[in-house]
């Protein structure tokens, strides 16, 4: 029987049958990603294969490729990797303007990830009613449009009003949506708007392993009643850039890419080159400052042993 692992307990799964049952699940095998070494062989928004036994409950057997997932590191120091969902039609980055302010940095580290995982993004701008005066439009407009320019979709939205549900619900009919943003920005109110009556639950474990203490958080996709999932993130800060080579960085900012098939040199670091077509549209300011800072952060990480791929 085929289904969709729908939460993820640790030792145990939950996965949604084809014929729509919830089978509380363990894995038999070993389905490791090559080269990465995971905390969760088996991850939310995985398509498996489930033998159900007479009791209710099942084993999984198999896992279909993935077309695309998001990995976190397990810790600092570890060298394990924790995959918080796969196959991904798209994701759903809330942040906030004001309580409390979403860095641009965040933002553009989780869409540089999300361009490498291949995952689409729409920005939701939430607590857009706390933004009474005109600084604070302002700046909405500012950083909507910004994020516009580059091509990501936006949503202006009010999750305690229930402003720009309508179009999230739109966009995530069918497919199974990934919400993240930095906790207290209102992914569980959105959740509630989404789903109307569900319960929000976020399982935190921790776990010592032997490189330190760490805490592990799980996903968990809720269905819709438009039809396909959302899936909810506890606890997700940071996004990985570990996978990040520094040749590479630059492909995952796109208005930066585009622009950088005018620099002189092929490898171009856009650092401090002569005849860089980056450092001259951030001189024409038709590249973002906030966004090139988020860039050298990036390109920065990818040098470092600490963000380094370590396997
Ligand atoms: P989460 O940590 O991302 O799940 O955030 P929550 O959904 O728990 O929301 C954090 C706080 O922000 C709660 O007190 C919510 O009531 C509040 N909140 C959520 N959305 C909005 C909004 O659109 N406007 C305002 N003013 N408050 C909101
Ligand atoms: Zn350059």
């Amino acid at each position: 029987m085929d289904g969709l692992v729908i939460k993820n307990t640790g030792s145990w799964y939950v996965v949604y049958t084809d014929d729509k049952r919830e089978i509380p699940a363990k894995i038999k095998g070993n389905f490791r990603i090559k080269g990465i070494r995971t905390t969760n062989p088996v991850a939310v928004g995985d398509r498996v294969c489930v033998v159900v036994n007479d009791d209710g409950t099942g084993f999984i057997t198999s896992i279909y490729p993935r077309k695309n997932y998001i990995i976190r590191r397990a810790s600092n120091l570890s060298k394990e990797s924790h995959i918080l969902a796969s196959n991904i039609d798209r994701a759903y980055l809330v942040v906030t303007i004001d309580h409390p302010v979403t860095s641009t940095t965040f933002i553009d580290r989780f869409l540089a990830s999300a361009e490498a995982y291949n995952v689409p993004v729409t920005i939701v701008f939430n607590k857009t009613d706390l933004l009474q005066d005109s600084d604070g439009r302002e700046l909405l407009d500012a950083v909507d449009y910004l994020y516009s320019s580059i091509g990501y979709d936006t949503i202006i939205a009010c999750a305690k009003d229930g402003t720009g549900i309508e179009d999230m619900t739109r966009g995530m009919a069918g497919g199974i949506n990934l919400l993240a943003g930095n906790s207290g920005v209102g992914k569980s109110t959105i959740i509630n708007d989404l789903i109307p009556g569900v319960s929000v639950r976020t399982a935190e474990i921790s776990q010592q392993h032997d490189t330190g203490q760490h805490t592990t958080t799980f996903s968990e996709a809720y269905p819709l009643p438009v039809g396909g999932w959302v899936i909810d993130t506890p606890g997700v800060k940071g996004f990985g850039t570990i996978d990040f080579k520094r040749n590479e960085v630059a492909h995952y900012f796109p208005e930066i890419f585009r622009v950088s098939s005018g620099c002189r040199y092929g490898n171009c670091t856009h650092t401090h080159e002569p005849g860089c077509a980056v450092l001259q549209a951030l001189e024409d300011n038709i590249i973002a400052r906030s966004r090139y800072t988020s860039y050298l952060s990036v390109l920065e990480d990818s040098d470092s042993d600490k963000y380094r791929k370590p396997f």
